[in-house]
């Protein structure tokens, strides 16, 4: 039995291989070069965070070592105020509870030479899959990773009964510019983390790459970026909100005007089933990438779908129950991941931010099991669905504000009322 995958970007590789472990034949199509042979740019962002959802996926069909030898574990935000002094907010608070930054390009090549190596996968690059090459497979199965602006998916779109489809874009754009690496090829800010300066209603992050240097990212809103016309405005608006940054960015200005601007959208649609074809990954739930589950929550999918394969021969069975189970998590981590834009930009500047999570840590320590914080649960902790996660922290939120409205310090926490709020 063949089964056909359509993408071969992170998520359709992942999925590739489970099947092939599972005994089937796969056909995969991705229509740009064999990114283990061309040297050919990743797509958007490059580099991205990996955690422990995608992890736990990698684990599964073998790979997280592999993906882990070109890894950087990064501990927690490290936070760069306007004077440039920097305070650091660690993620969680075991060892392990750390998130790793991996470049696109370089995950991509694992993921394509696991499929590779499988045997029975063969990968057709350069090739564009169309809704003719859809109509041709017949009732073969269809696995559609074919990202946000998916062929397969438009094609449901214009002919299953009552599809439901909705993108909604921020008024945000992002940019994507370097901290090179020291002359000596060492990293020019700490490591071991993820930087940003937050600034209200933008911000720049910058993940570490292997080589030593950081990709900085700026999301700006588009009126914002059109007033940035020359290298002087650019210079100015970086100096004024990010001193320490443009310090390390000698190619700033040219960078800038180089790199293209990316939009971030969302994007909802159900059902992610047709018959014997199915959607997965950004093709199926686009995200934006301010909660970094985009692809983790693309590998989650494969592993669910690979859990429910072969539960019953019917492939249209497997693929409905699949769009049933996943749709509300989903839709869940799209919510989140908007929400969290307003935290890295904003609520991080807020003192009561930093008393906030040093309590919930403190909750979390003497009663895990009635307390983990929404950040770890999404990130940490794969066993709680991503709408558990939601929805328990909604109610965690409002605990948190009753706890440290009258409070400076989280020795000043009142344990009874803890106790009480959290029965
Ligand atoms: C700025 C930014 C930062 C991000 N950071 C993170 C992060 O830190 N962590 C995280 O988990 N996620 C992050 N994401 C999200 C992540 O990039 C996506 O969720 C992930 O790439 C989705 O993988 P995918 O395989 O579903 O889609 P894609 O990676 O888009 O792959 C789709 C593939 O299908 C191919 N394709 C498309 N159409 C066709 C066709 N007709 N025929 C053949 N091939 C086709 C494309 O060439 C591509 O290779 C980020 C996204 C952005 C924009």
């Amino acid at each position: 039995m063949t089964v056909h995958v359509v993408g071969g970007g992170l998520v359709g590789p992942l999925m590739a291989v489970y099947l092939a472990q599972k005994g089937f034949d796969v056909e995969l199509y991705e229509r740009r070069p064999d990114m283990r042979r061309a040297d050919i740019p990743a797509g958007r962002s490059i580099n991205l965070a990996v955690t422990a959802r995608g992890l736990k996926a990698l684990e599964e069909v073998g790979l997280r070592e592999d993906v882990m030898k070109i890894a950087i574990p990064m501990k927690g935000r490290m936070i760069h105020n306007v004077e440039g002094k920097t305070s650091f907010l660690p993620y969680g608070q075991k060892e392990d509870e750390v998130i790793y930054a991996a470049s696109r390009g370089l995950l991509n090549k694992v993921l394509l030479e696991a499929a590779g190596q499988c045997g029975n996968v063969k990968m057709t690059f350069d090739k564009t899959f169309t809704a003719e090459d859809l109509a041709a497979l017949e009732d073969a199965p269809v696995i559609a990773a074919d990202g946000a602006w998916s062929v397969v998916r438009k094609h449901m779109l214009e002919n299953v009964h009552n599809f439901d489809y909705s993108q909604s874009f921020q008024t945000y754009g992002y940019k994507e510019l370097v901290i090179p690496s020291d002359a000596q090829g060492g990293f020019r800010m700490e490591k071991n983390a993820l930087h940003i300066w937050p600034c209200k209603q933008h911000m720049l992050i910058a993940l570490p790459n292997t080589d030593g240097s950081f990709t900085v990212t700026l999301f700006y809103p588009y009126d914002g970026f059109e007033k940035l016309k020359t290298p002087e405005d650019v210079l100015a608006f970086f100096k004024r909100d990010f001193p320490d940054a443009v310090a390390l960015m000698p190619a700033l200005a040219d960078d800038f005007f180089a790199n293209p601007t990316g939009a971030l959208v969302t994007i909802k649609c159900a059902p992610w089933n047709d018959g014997n074809r199915v959607l997965i990954g950004d093709a199926a739930h686009a995200i934006v990438p301010f909660f970094a589950q985009g692809m983790n929550s693309g590998f989650e999918d494969c592993a669910l779908l690979n859990s429910l394969i072969g539960k019953t021969p019917d492939w249209a069975q497997v693929f409905a129950d699949f769009s049933r189970k996943r749709k509300a998590d989903a839709d869940a981590i799209a919510d989140m991941a908007i929400e969290n834009f307003h935290e890295m930009r904003a609520g991080v500047t807020d003192p009561k931010f930093a008393l906030k999570k040093q309590v919930g840590f403190a909750l979390e320590q003497r009663w895990p099991e009635k307390f983990i914080p929404r950040y770890s649960m999404v990130i940490f902790h794969p066993e709680i669905p991503y709408a558990e996660a939601k929805r328990r922290g909604v109610v965690q939120s409002e605990i948190l504000e009753k706890l440290c409205a009258n409070i400076n310090a989280p020795e000043e926490l009142d344990w009874q009322q803890a106790e009480k709020l959290l029965a």
